[in-house]
């Protein structure tokens, strides 16, 4: 099953894709945490990603195209895949069925998930993220059992630079000028869902359950 989460930040997408990696049995790709990986072991991407994110702003096309070819190159990815903040412009959703194409593979679906602007900066100034493995907390709506640390692996949360106010501004205007229109490509290519993302996560994974079957 080849998949694509679309949405504003703070939709839920990476909340429900680790879920959906795991029920599937096939890997999520987050350009998202492969950026933040890369920062964490210091090396030339990372850097280079960290001017953008930080300010808000999305990374270069070609360098997230060439990032996602690789991943989708392994062995892993054959038996399906969760894309999640990955394509976030029409020059990547391009490259991506060029890619897709080259392998005899196409995508089954991509499931939109909407969310009201406001529950996006409530969701998303509250977040809290992992140091060590990553995993998304909410101070209030989804705290850990001890303040401040993992439930998973005891590593230190903390808040992304780009979760403070200023960069989510530019986050959601650079969705909606340039990751938006993907819904009317995808729409025109009848791969399009709508998943209403404001409901508590157990019900937006059952919708998704019964699209994916
Ligand atoms: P995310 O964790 O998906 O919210 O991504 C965090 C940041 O990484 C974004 O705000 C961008 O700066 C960068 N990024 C992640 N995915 C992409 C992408 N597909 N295209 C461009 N920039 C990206």
């Amino acid at each position: 099953m080849n998949i694509i989460l679309l949405g504003p930040p703070g939709a839920g997408k990476g909340t429900q894709a680790v879920r959906l990696s795991e029920l599937y049995s096939i890997p999520h790709i987050s350009t998202g945490d492969i950026f933040r990986e890369n920062l964490k072991q210091g090396t030339e991407l990372g850097v280079k990603a960290k001017e953008y994110m930080d300010k808000g702003l999305l990374v270069p096309d070609q360098v997230v195209i060439d990032i996602v070819a690789d991943r989708l190159s392994r062995e892993d990815c054959d038996g399906g895949f969760i894309l999640d903040g990955f394509p976030r412009t029409i020059a990547q959703a391009d490259a991506l069925g060029d890619v897709l194409a080259a392998r005899g593979l196409a995508l089954d679906h991509v499931l939109n998930f909407s969310v009201p602007d406001e529950v996006l900066v409530r969701r998303i100034s509250g977040r809290r993220t992992c140091s060590r493995c990553d995993r998304n907390y909410h101070v209030e709506f989804d705290p850990p059992e001890v303040e401040g640390r993992c439930d998973s692996c005891g590593g230190e949360l903390y808040q992304r630079d780009d979760d403070k106010e200023e960069a989510v501004r530019r986050r959601l205007e650079e969705y909606r000028e340039k990751t938006e229109p993907l819904i009317q490509y995808y729409q025109e290519r009848g791969l399009l869902v709508d998943i209403d993302g404001d409901r508590p996560m157990e019900e937006v994974m059952a919708s998704i359950r019964r699209v994916l079957g």
